[in-house]
Parts: structure tokens; sequence; C-alpha cells
């Protein structure tokens, strides 16, 4: 059996992974560059002592930094109460959490709406996909989301998105799904035939590069689809929850789309994901035709309603919007950064020409700085929107050094 390539780089494995001779999980993700034991706001330990600044937040997700105590309270606290029942039955947790994450949309999209959980953003878009065919009908399946966008790992979330490499040792995908060029209104127009159930898109593409939707685009999308009456549903798991400085990313555009996608930071870490539907469209859905087991779980949605209690007590868009612009200028005067893209705390950095960003990946992280190589130019960054301000002065010490020996690196290559 193939040995944890983890146990051959590290010295001294932490007690449990000792002693191992071959690695446990199936060898879908790379080598892990570090084995982390413990985490408290911004900070990580790694099991050699080590500290670092997360900032990347297992991918927008852990917004509110580590062991929150909001999170940990309604675990605890929930888990001794009730913590499963079925959906045969109701529980008040799920009730008031769908109600809170309702109240969001309904200020967001000026509509009421209704939310189905699920336990991850990959379900979250199984579910949108099951509506829109279901809203459609027979012959008016098929649904359009852009190249380059992301969606989630499971057959349908893997067919819309717009990864062709992703597919192919999967072929065949399954049918009814089509890809246009990110921002290109005129490619969408020509996409959306009598065929077309619903438009799937990201605000801000997060996997693809932290591209944001070009200014007029998602409005456009939507009167295009309102026009051929064509549902605009908006995947939010990326730059939902306050990420972008706006509850949902969506809302810097001025749309009121159909359904909205919601996973990673709705849990702070722990498994969650929802759809949320307008009434009037949510209304084609019948008993039977949906459903998890683990669907709005109490101890799950305890902590759904614990961390949107906590980003709005602590105006969680709003620290994004400063603290994000904050940062960006920083980063932007640091040499080798051509520029930041994105919004609020959700950013990529666009490193100069012969700079490579898994190079500066490492380097960071070999500095006690967590980030991620989103593409082969691009740095990701994600931190906790509750970052304090020490924390962001240390992350952009640690990135500026690392960039100013990447440019070294750079002009003694030229
Ligand atoms: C991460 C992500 C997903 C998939 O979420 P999982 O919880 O990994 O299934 C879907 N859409 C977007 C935009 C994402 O960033």
């Amino acid at each position: 059996m193939t040995k944890h390539a983890f146990l051959e780089n590290n010295a001294q494995p932490v007690p449990e992974a000792a002693g191992m001779d071959h690695c446990p999980f199936l060898p879908v993700f790379g080598p892990p560059a570090v084995m982390f034991v413990r985490g408290q706001g911004t900070e990580l330990w790694d099991s050699q002592g080590k500290r670092y600044l997360d900032f990347l937040c297992g991918l927008a997700v852990t917004s509110l930094g580590h062991s929150h105590s909001c999170v940990t309270d309604a675990l605890t606290q929930q888990s001794a109460e009730l913590i499963h029942v079925s959906n045969f039955f109701a529980n008040p947790v799920a009730t008031a959490a769908a109600i809170d994450i309702n109240q969001l949309l309904e200020s967001a999209t000026g509509s009421s709406g209704q939310v189905f959980f699920c336990n991850s953003g990959a379900e979250a878009n199984e579910a949108a996909i099951k509506l829109a065919r279901k809203h459609g009908g027979r012959g008016r399946h098929t649904m359009v989301s852009a190249l380059g966008s992301f969606h989630g790992r499971t057959l349908g979330a893997l067919a819309a998105t717009g990864q062709p490499a992703k597919h192919e040792p999967f072929q065949p995908m399954p049918e009814g799904f089509k890809h246009v060029a990110y921002g290109d209104i005129e490619a969408l127009s020509q996409a959306v035939d009598s065929s077309v159930a619903a438009v799937l898109l990201e605000p801000i593409q997060g996997e693809g590069g932290v591209i944001p939707a070009p200014a007029g685009y998602l409005k456009a999308v939507e009167s295009l689809c309102k026009e051929r009456g064509v549902l605009l549903i908006i995947d939010e798991v990326q730059t939902g929850m306050g990420r972008t400085g706006k509850w949902f990313g969506f809302e810097h555009s001025g749309i009121s789309p159909d359904a909205v996608l919601m996973a990673k930071a709705l849990g702070n870490g722990v498994p969650v994901g929802a759809i949320w539907v307008k009434e009037d469209v949510a209304k084609v859905l019948q008993p039977g035709d949906h459903g998890s087991t683990y669907s709005g779980t109490a101890l799950v949605t305890s902590v759904v309603r614990a961390v949107i209690a906590e980003m709005k007590r602590i105006n969680a868009p709003q620290l994004a919007v400063s603290v994000g612009a904050q940062l960006t200028k920083k980063l932007l005067v640091i040499p080798g950064v051509v520029g930041v893209r994105g919004a609020g705390l959700l950013l990529g950095i666009e490193l100069a020409p012969g700079c490579d960003a898994t190079k500066v990946y490492q380097a960071c992280l070999a500095q006690g700085l967590v980030t991620n190589a989103v593409n082969a130019s691009t740095i990701r960054m994600a931190p906790p929107l509750n970052v304090s301000a020490e924390h962001i002065e240390e992350a952009v010490a640690i990135f500026a050094k690392v960039m100013v020996q990447m440019m070294k690196e750079v002009e003694a290559a030229q």
C-alpha cells in the first residue's frame, strides 16, 4: 500500500499517525502540506507546535475564526438537548434557522422564500438542478452555467462546473448542461433557448481564480432570464455570509435571483448547506421530490443560528468592507503585486509575470501564513471577517518578505 507523503515529509508525525505504514485515505487529494492540531481565531498550530496565521479559512469556511465560542457553545448545548429526529418531525432549531436565512434573503431580494437544508455546497447545487428541472418541465431541463465555474464534485454539480478537464475522467456526464464564457451576455443570450430551465452563476468565480462578474453583467443576466422565463440561480457557497462585503455577493449588482445556494461559512466548519427558493418558484416542489436524512438537524442548524447571530452582532459584511479595503491597500504596494481582484475579504492577488504562485504559497506557509495559489499567477486570501488589525499587519509583512524574495528570483532569471 502507498505510504502517505505526509509521513515521509515530517520527522515527527503526531502520535496517532506514528507507526502507520500506509495512507488511510483515498488518494484524491495531493499530499497535505501540514498537519494542523489546533486553531483559535485567526491562528493555527501544527503538530510540531509551529504557529500560523490562517488567511484562507479552509476556503472561506471558518469566517468567524477557529474555535469560536458561539459555535462551540451551540454544539455543546444543542448536543445535550436534541441532535436529530428525521424530517417526519419538526424541530424548533431548524425552523428558527430557516427563518433567519429567509430574513437575510428577503431583505436582499425583496421576496420571501423557503429553505431546504443539506450538508454541503455540492448538495445545494444538486437541489438547484432538480428544482430547475421540475420548474422547467419535460423537454426544458438544461442548465446553463459558466466556463471556469465551480459548483461541486457530485455528478450533477460536476456537470454544471465549467471545467472540462474535471469532467474528462468521468464521462459521460449527465445530459442537460451547457457552458458559456463568464461575463459574456451575448454568449448567454445565444445559449438560453427553449430547452433551458435555469442559469446558474457565481457572483465572483472563486475556484476559477477570484474573477468578479463584470459590471452590469448580472443585471443583464437577470433581464434575460425574466424575458425568457428561465430561473436565475446564484451559487453563493463561497461568496455568501458576508464574505464580499454584503450578506450575499449578488447584492452588489442589485439583482433578485429565484434561488440562492449557501454552504461553507454558513456553519463555520460544521458541514451544512442550504438552498433558498422564492415562494412562487418553490411551489413546484411537492413532498417526496427531494430530501436528505440529515436535512436540518437540530445540532447543525443550532450552529447556523449562532453563526448568523454572531455575524449580525459584529456586522460581518461591514467588517469585510473595511478590513478588505485596508488589506487591499497594503497588498497593492508590495513588490510583485500587480493587482488585487475580488470584493470584501475574498481577494485574488495577481502576481507580476514570472512569479510562481505555488512557490509564493509554499514560502508563505513556511513563514507561517496560510494562503492558496488559486491559479499559476494568483494568490487567494480569505481571512476571517473578524481578523484583527495586528494579524493583518503580521500577514502583510510575511507576504511582503516572500514577494521581495520572489522578485529577486524573477529578476535573477531575466
Ligand atoms: C466550494 C464550492 C462548492 C462546493 O461545495 P462543497 O461543500 O465542497 O460541496 C460549490 N460552489 C462553490 C461556488 C464553491 O466555492
